[in-house]
Order: C-alpha cells, then sequence, then structure tokens
C-alpha cells in the first residue's frame, strides 16, 4: 500500500491522507486547513491528486479538519461513497452547514471566495453511508473497520487490511482520558503502521480531579464578583461535557445556579443529536439517562437560538455564564461576547480546547494585551484561564499507552497532526521507550507500507 499525507502533517489541521493499494485508491478524512490566513488559502487550492479517481473516503469524525474540504471533492468530481458512523453523519451535516453560513458572511464582509455552495453539502449527504463500530466493510481490493476512538460524539480511529496481507492503521483524533458521556478509546489490533495523532505530543495534561477543580473554581469566583464567564467552545463535545459537569455541580453538589447560556444553535442541534444516539454512551451517562435524568437540562440553563435571543443577554443580570462558538474565536457569537466583556476586569474567559496558531484564541491564550475582534481594537483586560485537560485530545501518556495497548506493537509509527515539534518530541518518545521505528513524514511524500 502507499499512502501519502495530503494535508496534517506536521501541522494539525487539514486531515487527509491517500491510500492506494493494488486496485483501489481511497481517502482517509478529507479535512479543511484552518487557522492563520494563510491556512484558509490552502483551502482553495487542488488537492494534489484527481478527486474523480477516489474510490471512497473514510471519515473518521465530525470536526472540520477531517471534514470540511469534502464539499469541495465532489466539486471537483469525487462520486464515491462516504464511510463514518452514523452519529458522525447526523453531525457532519450540522458541522458543514455551519461552516457554510461562517463561510457567507466572510463572502458579503470581505468578499473572501465561498469553498462550496449549499448544493455540494447536499450531495455531501446523499453519498454518507453510517457505519456501526466494528463491523468490516470491504473497498475493491480492501476492508476496513471503525473502532471507538473516544474522541467526540461517534468519532472512530480506522483498522485497514489490504488482501496482501498489510494492515494500516489511522488514528484519526483520539479522546481525553475520563471523557463524560463517551466510551474510552478502544485497543487497537496489530499493524504493519499506524498513522497517529500527535497534536498533543509533547504535552501532558493537568489530571481529571484538578480540571473539574479549576472549572468549579472559575464559576464561583465569577458568581462572586457578579462577572461574567465566557466560554469558547466547541460546539461538538466539548459544550456538552462541560455541560454534564454543570448539571452534577447543580443537581448532585449543591451549586448555586447561575444563569447559563447556550449560545449557540449549532451546540444546541449537536445536542439534540446526542439525545439521539444513548447506545454511544458510557456507563455512567446511560445509568443517568435511565433513572430519568436529563444531562442537559438543569437549573439556570438557557438556550439561545436566535440572533434577538442572543441579543438578549447583553442586557441580563450579572453573575452570567456564556457558552458560544466558535471553539477557537475565529468566528462566531463568541466575538460580539469578546467586544463586550474582554476589556473588562470580571470577564474571565475560560479556554477549554486547543488553540491553532495564527487564531483569535491563540493570541488571547498568549496574553496578547490588545486584540484585534471584528475589525475593533480591543484591550484584553479579562482574566484568561486555560485548562488544556478539557481539550478532546490524548496527551504524550495517553498516546504511548494506546500504543503499548495494541494487540501486538506496531512494526512502524507515523507521527501527523500535530506542530513539528509535538511530532518529533513524540517520535523520539516511542523509538525511545518502545522501541519501535517512528517518523514525521511530510505532506505530499508517499510511505510504502
Ligand atoms: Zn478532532
Amino acid at each position: 500500500m502507499k499512502i501519502t499525507p495530503h494535508g496534517a502533517a506536521r501541522e494539525v489541521t487539514g486531515s487527509c491522507y491517500r491510500l492506494e493499494s493494488a486496485q483501489t485508491r481511497i481517502l482517509v478524512d478529507c479535512g479543511m486547513h484552518q487557522g492563520s490566513a494563510y491556512n484558509d488559502a490552502r483551502n482553495y487550492r487542488p488537492f494534489g491528486f484527481d478527486p474523480s479517481t477516489i474510490d471512497a473516503v473514510i471519515i473518521t469524525h465530525t470536526h472540520l479538519d477531517h471534514i470540511g474540504r469534502l464539499p469541495k471533492l465532489i466539486r471537483e468530481g469525487f462520486r464515491g461513497p462516504i464511510y463514518l458512523t452514523k452519529p458522525t453523519k447526523d453531525l457532519a451535516r450540522i458541522l458543514l452547514e455551519d461552516a457554510y453560513g461562517i463561510m457567507k458572511e466572510d463572502f458579503e464582509r470581505e468578499y473572501r471566495p465561498m469553498l462550496y455552495e449549499l448544493e455540494d453539502v447536499e450531495a455531501c449527504m446523499e453519498l454518507m453511508e453510517g457505519k456501526s463500530y466494528s463491523r468490516w466493510k470491504r473497498i475493491g481490493d480492501l476492508k476496513f473497520r471503525f473502532r471507538d476512538a473516544g474522541h467526540i460524539f461517534g468519532s472512530a480511529f480506522v483498522e485497514l487490511e489490504d488482501d496482501a496481507g498489510k494492515h494500516v492503521v489511522f488514528s484519526g483524533d483520539l479522546g481525553n482520558v475520563d471523557t463524560p458521556i463517551l466510551r474510552p478509546t478502544a485497543q487497537m489490533a496489530a499493524a504493519d503502521a499506524v498513522f497517529i495523532e500527535t497534536t498533543y505530543g509533547n504535552r501532558i495534561h493537568e489530571d481529571h480531579k484538578e480540571r473539574m477543580e479549576v472549572f468549579r473554581s472559575v464559576i464561583l469566583e465569577t458568581i462572586k464578583q457578579r462577572g461574567v464567564l465566557l466560554i469558547p467552545a466547541f460546539a461538538v463535545e466539548r459544550t456538552q461535557d462541560l455541560l454534564y459537569h454543570m448539571n452534577r455541580m447543580v443537581e448532585d453538589e449543591g451549586l448555586e445556579p447561575v444563569d447559563t447560556y447556550i449560545d449557540s444553535p449549532m451546540a444546541i442541534r449537536v445536542t439534540d443529536v446526542m439525545k439521539r444516539y444513548p447506545e454511544y454512551y458510557d456507563k455512567a451517562a446511560l445509568a443517568r439517562v435511565m433513572r430519568g435524568d436529563d444531562f442537559f437540562d438543569f437549573p439556570g440553563l438557557r438556550l439561545t437560538k436566535t440572533r434577538n435571543e442572543s441579543m438578549l443577554i447583553n442586557d441580563a443580570p450579572y453573575p452570567k455564564i456564556i457558552f458560544a462558538g466558535s471553539g477557537m474565536m475565529t468566528g462566531g457569537r463568541i466575538q460580539h461576547h469578546l467586544v463586550r466583556y474582554l476589556g473588562k476586569r470580571n470577564t474571565i474567559v475560560f479556554i477549554v480546547g486547543y488553540q491553532a496558531s495564527g487564531t483569535l484564541g491563540r493570541k488571547i491564550y498568549e496574553g496578547q494585551k490588545v486584540v484585534k475582534v471584528l475589525r475593533e481594537m480591543v484591550p484584553v483586560k479579562a482574566k484568561i484561564v486555560s485548562m488544556g485537560s478539557f481539550s478532546a485530545h490524548a496527551d504524550q501518556t495517553k498516546l504511548l499507552n494506546w500504543l503499548r495497548g495494541a494487540a501486538t506493537l506496531p512494526k512502524h509509527v507515523y507521527c501527523v497532526h500535530g506542530e513539528a515539534e509535538a511530532s518529533a518530541a513524540f517520535a523520539t518518545r516511542v523509538k525511545d521507550e518502545l522501541k519501535i521505528q517512528a517518523d514525521v513524514p511530510r505532506n505530499e511524500e508517499t510511505i510504502t507500507v
């Protein structure tokens, strides 16, 4: 088999791996480049292969950096099936439509060209086939199956085998430990080659207890100073995780209810999808559902779908907690809240996810004193608190343990989906600790397995 990354090698976004066997050509993921303006521009460039020659696409999960170029792929001639898990299919529509909405705003504001139209999203949806975990599916001389990655709802890693007997695993994104609602990451079988994400390949997260304490403390501080807690949340998973924890704090642990706004139509839609698939929940979440506790509903929680409802949050009394997207603060309603509250000392911005280089979120995370939001220069007077362990990604320890837990140790590890230093640091650990060959490939470099 020959495998060529067309994105997410020595960088975090734009996942897209082309795999060629004797008879079959497929893609694993077809994601968007995200982050800086340079990355946005890359989405408009040709793929580096002819989309009409691809037989099928396998999608690991619904984050835009894994699905965002699918409509473009179809626009440029792809007509084969797109395989993904059933929740991923439902979520993909929400994410692609939302990305379209943001693109359209950019187009109207700055005349930035559109990457695709809504009809391309429809065409995508028609080609998508929802699959269950663990069942093998044949494509030409290949077969593959999805395994639970524990990263976000419906996420998977992919085990793939060709008729010559070579095994390749694509990790997709692997989940953090102890993520509420999700089941833990499954163990992989033996593999000749593993393409593993290394977003946090050089970092170790704070432990679970500590992250709950930090979350509780930012809520308590917000109540005390009658301020605003702004949570720029990824609409998929992070928002629902935090709601799950808040539900527990308010209903089981006696936390004083605070007005909490889910100011994200997308997060509200995603939550609805999650409610449809209780069979994907872990034991604890399932037990809560069985005893009638809706963990997406507790005193103080308000869902603001429309623009008008969203504007009313401005006049709502303090203290208040506002969840809004986008997670890296590059667009969406969070920007309006940042303009209003970032310059106030009784605001806390709670950063709970990865902030790609070049994004507004990264600038705030790195402590810039003045940032440009919606064409305004806004001073940063708010307190910035960040928690890596709320990230949906595995840290270095978990990544190593996942490789170690394989049925037999993989023969070769390729570190992808990480900034160059993170991938390189992880490759070194793999070589030192597991005595496995490990490399950090480049985009457009072909690897033969
Ligand atoms: Zn992801």
